[in-house]
């Protein structure tokens, strides 16, 4: 919901200043119209259905992957495109050691701070589609709001089943901007939506930005007031020629400064930052490569590493094998570098990461992905 409308819409009615509060609760609890708001004046839930639409984004397209994980397509008021991910986990399944291993039920939201990207990392789909522009607050909570209602009527929420005690289906707790864009380049509406996340159940601490490497950006976030929210790096190449070839930004905002940056925040933060590191095949996957990586990251204390397997895209290149993930993982640990190997999730719809791309070329390449493992 545009929440400045709806603002601006009440102000000129006349209506005290609660009643944006109030719309804003029911939306967060998952509401899917303004008759169920009924704390409200009837004449203006009336009023408000025809001036301020429920959401400011269209949904387009929708796609359930086999592991439960949904992705939703929509379009913006001026037609632009952006991707969100919602990830069901189902627990209590024994998957390889990681951090993202899921608790019992967990739902995890990944958002899309811009409609593209204008960063160029050779490996991501979302790079190879033109950059659209920011998104606004309330474009990116309702992303969130979607799939908030999505589950809430998929529950029934008023059924007598879950009143007498039965075991509540599980909560969206967890957020990522992992989906398309670029979320410190836009930082004041990503901060934005961050402050209203947890009314709809979703806290800082458990709610993570995912960054290039902007360092502008990086320093913002360890020198602000208010909560902490995580901070990952993707980083994916241990030295600054590889990382230059596959990403751009690397040239503007080099490794060492990056990090330097990064320790800065863990020193403001005390909170380990996540370094998300794609696995190339025979690109960044050898062992002296790893050994280089542990090198870079101290102190030890600062940094947990995220191996991702690839996600196939249209660029060239392949994913590293299982074998070569698992080696580069244990010459990380050996040297004192906490790493683990995320769950890939969504693959069979295109939505795992750097995959989400709309428009031309999405639906021929989930022809041609690989299965989830
Ligand atoms: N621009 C931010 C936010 C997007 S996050 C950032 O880059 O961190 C998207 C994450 O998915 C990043 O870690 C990115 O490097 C990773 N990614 C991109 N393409 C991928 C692919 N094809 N397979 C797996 N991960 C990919």
């Amino acid at each position: 919901m545009d929440l400045d409308l709806l603002q601006a819409t009440l102000a000129q009615r006349g209506q005290p200043a609660f009643r944006a509060r109030q719309v804003w609760e029911w939306m967060a609890r998952g509401a899917s119209s303004y008759a169920q708001m009924t704390n409200l004046p009837e004449a203006l839930r009336d009023d408000l259905e025809r001036s301020v639409p429920l959401s400011s984004l269209t949904l387009e397209r929708e796609a359930l992957a086999s592991d439960g994980t949904e992705k939703a397509l929509f379009h913006t008021a001026d037609a632009r495109p952006l991707e969100a991910v919602l990830m069901r986990y189902r627990g209590g399944a024994k998957h390889s050691a990681s951090v993202q291993t899921p608790s019992r039920g967990r739902r995890s939201l990944c958002l899309s701070s811009q409609s593209g990207c204008p960063l160029t990392c050779s490996f991501c789909a979302t790079g190879s589609m033109a950059f659209g522009r920011n998104l606004t607050a309330s474009e990116i909570l309702d992303q969130a709001l979607h799939f908030k209602r999505r589950e809430s009527s998929a529950r029934h929420p008023a059924s007598p089943s879950e009143s007498q005690g039965a075991v509540p289906a599980p909560r969206i707790d967890h957020c990522v901007f992992m989906g398309m864009g670029e979320p410190l380049l836009n930082l004041d509406n990503v901060l934005a939506a961050c402050e209203r996340l947890p009314d709809i159940g979703i806290h800082p601490s458990s709610t993570t930005v995912s960054t290039v490497g902007w360092i502008p950006g990086i320093d913002r976030l360890a020198e602000r007031d208010g909560p902490t929210i995580r901070l990952a790096l993707s980083l994916h190449a241990p030295d600054d020629a590889l990382r230059s070839e596959l990403m751009p930004v690397n040239e503007r905002y080099p490794l060492a400064d990056v990090l330097d940056a990064c320790r800065r925040w863990h020193a403001a933060r005390r909170r380990r930052v996540y370094v998300e590191y794609l696995m190339l095949g025979g690109v960044n996957d050898h062992y002296e490569q790893a050994i280089a990586l542990a090198a870079l990251l101290a102190p030890r204390t600062a940094f947990k590493v995220n191996l991702i397997p690839y996600n196939p895209t249209d660029s060239s290149f392949e994913g590293s094998s299982r074998d070569a993930i698992d080696a580069f993982r244990s010459a990380l640990e050996e040297r004192g570098v906490p790493a683990t190997v995320r769950l890939t999730r969504g693959r069979d719809i295109d939505a795992a990461c750097g995959q989400l791309a709309a428009g031309a070329g999405a639906g021929a390449r989930a022809a041609s992905a690989a299965p989830a493992r």
